[in-house]
């Protein structure tokens, strides 16, 4: 059969159950083609392809009838689409005729082989319409007592539909037509089987009430369509309650975390699985688990490998002592997807994207068909293991399609979504080939959280251009983050956005840090030991610390030439200075970080042989990964901490610092590039431009310089930043901010 309904009060109108058992209907049944016959253009029908909720039209016709296009690949239908094109004057044809006549508002709407006018029942009465639709050989057409459209001779919903009932040779009654207002009465009067939902415009009910073919049904949009297709019989005798069952059962847990990995290590030690305590270089991990030390019940989903060679374990326990009612599901994949989805194209596709640097993306389809299908697993699992209503948190990019398709499993659910990356604005997201479908998918969540305030507002940046959406509540973004102070502040920030289908709310969550794991480091001898063999191996010498993985996103090269200019133009600090740099290696797969480590070892080079004298490296580099202890160790060490990102979603590395130096009272300066995430949030670090050599040398030049009392309070700022904003500080702000609903007069006021 084919259904070819109206949109607006129609197709997306009704109540949100009725809506919801239509569409599954409608998908689970490949027999079912479905036409939207709009009176909107294409443009705004584009939001609607990317909205998961809502199934996939097999043709669109756009336009009041003026425009019809395949649903898949968005092309003209042809012949069809030619014969009206020659029949259409052309839109400043059309306007300039009408430019003249009082009263007439041009929509501000995208129209096509149409021009639609705001206009009063008086004046569209007025016989000089008429007769400038004559001479221009086109037909008027008047709806809800407002909208006035001229469109080419002949053309309508009605006659655009039959036209193609034709052209695809589907039997005419086998025909579905749904509307709700005038301009769908061309095709509810054309002799096929039809439908005005409830709430109907009352001239259409009144012009269709002895169309023996067409339910005046009671429910409104969807709610109608639905007592259309049992009324004529449309789904055999199983009608349509068997459809409306539930897609998945509910599960057991009340928190489900969603994280690509599990809360522990397995390794494969002769031929056996084991499991470790994970060696995660931050406290995300252990803070996501203690949620679960109250008791509460819950889920863990990530992905393990699974090559089929042995009984696949779906389910293992976490830590039956500390969480008790907290297990592990894991999700199956073979080693050959897990590369794919996880180490290539996540990281070739979507890290230099999100990160600014789109010219070294590159994406492939059929890597995208993997990530899709690896977000499916995750969203699959995830169903299954969520209880009625519970709270599901997904974290970061590599699972951006999950909420898509766990909401279409199980809409009962709050689906919150942390990302832990930067996120551009429109101008970079854009290049993404598959942005509708993420955004689309994100729009999902009744919760989305990023590190500050600007990666926010990027994210509200690029869905403004997949959705037309209302911003409901907004806020300050001071005193918690720095507004026009460094290149990635903002004064304000959405918080709360209408998609038209539901409210999705926005928070601001800086990743914070476990300051016991610093604490605990400080305290062990073996780190004091480190700390004393590193105080006098640098004696005499102030040090300057790096530390970051070895990616283009770090600015490591940028720092080398920066401190080569140093070296250069202050001869004083030779002998007196050194840049410790501990870069920790890419993983072997990882082709694409190979050149920048030939061109960083170079420019090592370079430096130390052009400055290096007998007893002083002016550049130390460590290629290497040190355990925290160590990384703590150096830490507390340094002078000047020297961060250089030319793009970061937060900075832990920075953190840390402030800890150890904080801790221990110390008085080392922090420079951090002002477009890392975390220089919206640490006041009191010293900023710098990477994308500039001439700042990144005079601020770490005022760092060595900085008088110690003014190291000393820089730090205590900082200090308190940190230990206060720490992890579990961060865990529980986000879950609160989930539980917290848009307070009702901000959103009255916004409307
Ligand atoms: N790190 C480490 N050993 C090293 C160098 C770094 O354990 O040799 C850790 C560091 O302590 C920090 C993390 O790696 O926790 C880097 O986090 P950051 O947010 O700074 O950067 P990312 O790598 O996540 O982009």
């Amino acid at each position: 059969m084919l259904l070819a309904t109206d949109l607006d009060g129609t197709f997306l109108g009704g109540d949100p159950a009725d809506r919801l058992s239509l569409y599954q209907t409608i998908t689970a049944h490949p027999d079912i083609q479905l036409a939207y016959v709009t009176g909107r253009s294409l443009e705004s029908v584009l939001p609607l392809l990317a909205d998961p909720t809502l199934p996939q039209p097999d043709y669109i016709i756009a336009d009041v009838g003026a425009s019809l296009y395949h649903g898949e690949t968005l092309q003209p239908i042809q012949p069809l689409q030619q014969d009206i094109d020659a029949r259409w004057p052309g839109e400043t044809q059309v306007a300039s005729a009408l430019a003249d006549i009082p009263e007439l508002v041009r929509q501000d709407i995208p129209q096509a082989r149409r021009c639609s006018y705001f206009c009063t029942p008086e004046r569209a009465a007025d016989p000089a319409l008429k007769e400038i639709a004559e001479a221009l050989d086109c037909d008027l057409l008047y709806s809800a007592d407002l909208y006035l459209d001229f469109l080419p001779r002949g053309v309508n919903k009605g006659s655009s539909l039959l036209r193609l009932v034709e052209l695809i040779g589907i039997d005419p009654e086998q025909v579905l037509v749904a509307g709700d207002t005038l301009n769908d009465l061309a095709m509810l009067g054309c002799g096929l089987k039809g439908v005005c939902v409830g709430r109907s415009e009352p001239a259409l009910l009144e012009q269709t009430q002895h169309c023996a073919r067409v339910l005046h049904a009671d429910s409104p949009g969807c709610g109608g369509i639905i007592q259309a297709f049992s009324h004529f019989g449309f789904l055999g005798e199983h009608g349509f309650a068997a459809e409306t069952r539930r897609a998945t059962e509910p599960g057991q847990a009340e928190l489900v975390i969603v994280y690509h990995r599990l809360p522990y290590e397995e390794h494969r030690v002769a031929g056996k699985l084991q499991r470790r305590r994970p060696t995660s270089p931050n406290g995300i991990i252990p803070t996501l688990l203690s949620f679960f030390a109250d008791g509460r019940k819950g889920s863990w989903v990530a992905w393990a490998v699974d090559e089929g060679e042995e009984p696949f374990d779906s389910h293992t326990t976490v830590d039956a002592e500390r969480y008790p009612r907290l297990t592990a599901a894991r999700v199956p994949l073979c080693q050959a997807d897990v590369d794919t989805f996880y180490k290539r194209f996540s990281k070739e596709a979507f890290w230099p994207t999100l990160h600014c640097f789109w010219e070294r993306a590159s994406f492939h389809e059929e890597d995208w068909q993997v990530y899709l299908r690896v977000n499916r697993a995750f969203a699959e699992r995830t169903a299954l293991e969520a209880a009625e209503g519970a709270t599901v948190w997904i974290h970061d990019y590599n699972l951006w399609m999950v909420p898509a398709y766990l909401r279409e499993l199980r809409p009962d659910l709050k689906i919150a979504f942390f990302h832990h990356t930067y996120f551009p604005s429109a101008d970079v997201f854009n290049v993404v080939p598959w942005r509708r479908q993420i955004i689309g998918s994100l729009l999902q969540c009744d919760y989305v959280g990023f590190h500050i305030p600007r990666q926010v507002e990027n994210f509200v940046d690029v869905a403004r251009g997949v959705f037309p959406l209302k911003t409901l509540a907004e806020q300050n973004c001071a005193p918690r983050f720095v507004t026009y102070g460094c290149a990635v502040g903002l004064d304000r920030m959405t918080t709360a956005l209408d998609t038209g289908m539901r409210t999705v709310r926005l928070g601001a969550h800086p990743v914070g840090l476990d300051l016991d794991r610093v604490r605990n480091a400080l305290a062990r001898a073996a780190v004091q030991e480190q700390m004393a063999q590193l105080r006098q191996e640098l004696s005499g010498v102030r040090l300057i610390l790096a530390v970051e993985r070895l990616d283009y996103t770090k600015g490591v090269l940028e720092k080398l030439k920066a401190y080569e200019v140093l070296l250069a133009e202050n001869p004083e600090l030779h002998g007196k200075v050194t840049l410790a740099s501990i870069c920790v290696p890419a993983a072997r797969e990882m082709t694409v970080y190979d050149e920048l480590q030939t061109q960083i070892e170079q420019a090592v080079g370079r430096i130390n042989g052009r400055f290096a004298r007998i007893g002083w490296t002016p550049v130390q580099f460590f290629f290497r990964s040190l355990p925290f202890d160590e990384v703590v160790a150096w830490y507390a060490m340094a002078d000047v901490m020297w961060i250089t990102p030319l793009r970061d979603g937060l900075n832990l590395v920075a953190k840390e610092f402030v800890a150890t130096q904080g801790l221990l009272a110390g008085s080392g300066v922090l420079v951090l590039s002002e477009f890392a995430g975390a220089a919206a949030e640490l006041k009191g670090a010293v900023l710098t431009n990477p994308h500039d050599v001439a700042d990144l040398v005079q601020n770490c030049y005022l760092a060595l310089n900085m008088p110690r009392s003014e190291a000393r309070s820089r730090l205590r700022e900082l200090f308190d930043i940190v230990g206060y904003n720490d992890i579990r500080r961060w865990g529980d702000e986000f879950l609160g901010a989930l539980e917290t609903e848009v307070p009702t007069a901000v959103v009255e006021a916004a409307v």
